[in-house]
């Protein structure tokens, strides 16, 4: 009888024993790695080489979704386990580099470098990282590749994070169930925080207010760091001022006068270490307006106003912003000046899901949210609002008054908008991603077309939503 008694106990352990392990816990720990690299070259050359490997905390994405299914961005990393060659975690991300070689000085053959970051759960054994791109037909093909052995002395392990103070927004469970929203000020001294403490306060607000965050608020997380900078405020090169700040945020990013960047990415990566994060959204202490936002990398914008009147721009540079680098959607706006020469290329279907160039109107990406009998592409009073557009750019955005005329302009085009028959309906709208033909638009207005208070159009809420949820599994 003893016999037998002891025979189940073991049968029972083997049992426990052959339970099945995820894929996370086989080839993954509970750590991040973090891979830094040079990205450097011209627009018709691009080289990748490596600078160093990190040790960092938690793993904050999910244990579920290690393959990515977003297909967004213009770059792909691929982590394969060398020992059984299979493809272990995946993810797209845009960089400042796959913008800046749209630029006229890129296209002047001028070399430049810009230091960049993949974030990867951190492997137990040797793995083989690879960066693809995407050809102008939107393939991937490899550009760098690498074998890293996490068990050697070529991974850093030092804690490199500053000692500034963390604020915990909101807290709904792990990090690797939730979305991981992380803020970081830049431009904020010492005596400022008070300002940062208010500042991320209404950033969670205007997050939380807003659909699809709304409903998806009991998956978020929301961290902030209280960095603090020498100076107050950030650079301006068009001014001549320049201030010393922890994250290097300046205006004028790509001589644009209103972007603002940094590319001081080693910096930002070693602060942010410090917690857990999925997404950064930088709030740079500045009233001037401006912002930007990268996807994967981070979203920027400012945190006040010159007239007190346009306070609600607040709000829309939030989510403007942070729908590029969460979501990847694009600009649906196409009369504002920028930077890029053929951002996205003649005759190619983009990847932002909100921007179409309508080869195939039978398969448009976004039909699903179309109704029947809705003619593609869908009329607009196009030619109404390229009238105002046209004497709006005759306007100088720096003098003061600018935006008060343009209020009253919008006025004039949100009523005839609102008066044609496809206003609030889902279709394709010609005119999207800084091109007035051959591009279309989910929705007639949209929180990514207008500097407005308009929600987001359904088919960018469905963009955002998509990713929260595949990063909260
Ligand atoms: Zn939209």
């Amino acid at each position: 009888m003893k016999l037998s008694i002891g025979m189940t106990f073991i049968l029972n352990v083997s049992v426990i024993l052959a339970q099945p392990q995820s894929p996370f816990e086989q080839f993954f720990e509970n750590k991040t790695m973090r891979v830094d690299y040079y990205h450097t070259g011209t627009a018709t050359q691009e080289h990748i080489s490596l600078d160093q490997v990190h040790e960092e905390g938690v793993w904050a994405g999910s244990h579920q979704n290690l393959i990515d299914t977003l297909n967004l961005g213009k770059y792909l990393l691929k982590v394969f386990d060398v020992e059984t060659n299979q493809m272990i975690y995946s993810r797209g991300f845009a960089s400042i580099y796959g913008e800046w070689e749209t630029t006229g000085e890129a296209k002047d053959e001028v070399f430049r470098t810009f230091h960049e970051s993949v974030l990867l759960p951190f492997p137990k054994k040797k793995a083989q990282v690879v960066i693809a791109k995407r050809d102008k037909w939107m393939h991937f093909y490899d550009i760098f590749t690498t074998v890293i052995d996490p068990n050697s002395r070529f991974v850093n392990r030092e804690k490199r994070g500053r000692d500034f103070d963390e604020l915990t927004l909101l807290e709904n469970g792990p990090p690797h169930k939730k979305v991981d929203f992380l803020l970081l000020g830049d431009g904020y001294t010492k005596d400022e925080l008070d300002k940062f403490r208010t500042d991320v306060e209404r950033w969670k607000e205007t997050i939380l207010e807003m659909s699809p965050f709304k409903e998806h608020a009991s998956e978020l997380n929301i961290l902030a760091i209280e960095v603090i900078s020498e100076d107050s405020g950030i650079d301006e090169p068009r001014k001549n001022l320049w201030r010393n700040t922890a994250l290097g945020c300046s205006y004028n990013s790509f001589d644009s006068p209103r972007y603002v960047l940094t590319y001081e990415n080693r910096t930002i990566r070693d602060i942010a270490a410090a917690v857990p994060y999925d997404f950064i959204y930088i709030l740079v202490n500045s009233a001037r307006y401006g912002g930007g936002g990268i996807y994967g990398l981070y979203a920027t914008g400012m945190t006040g106003v010159e007239n007190p009147e346009f306070n609600w721009h607040l709000k829309y540079m939030i989510t403007h912003e942070f729908g590029h680098s969460l979501a990847g959607l694009g600009d649906e706006y196409y009369s504002s000046s920028v930077s890029y020469l053929d951002f996205y290329p003649e005759g190619v279907e983009p990847t932002a899901p909100n921007v179409t160039a309508l080869l195939d109107p039978e398969h448009l990406k976004w039909k699903t949210f179309v109704e029947e009998n809705t003619p593609l592409p869908t009329p607009w009073p196009k030619a109404h609002y390229d009238s105002l557009e046209a004497v709006r750019a005759t306007w100088d955005r720096s003098k003061p008054g600018y935006y008060e005329k343009w209020a009253k302009l919008r006025k004039q085009q949100v009523e005839k908008m609102q008066a044609s028959e496809y206003y609030g309906k889902v279709g394709a709208f010609e005119g999207a991603g800084y091109s007035a033909t051959g591009l279309y638009r989910p929705s007639m207005d949209c929180r990514m077309f207008s500097l407005s208070m308009v929600p987001y159009c359904p088919v960018c809420a469905a963009a955002i939503a998509r990713v929260i949820e595949f990063y909260s599994e």
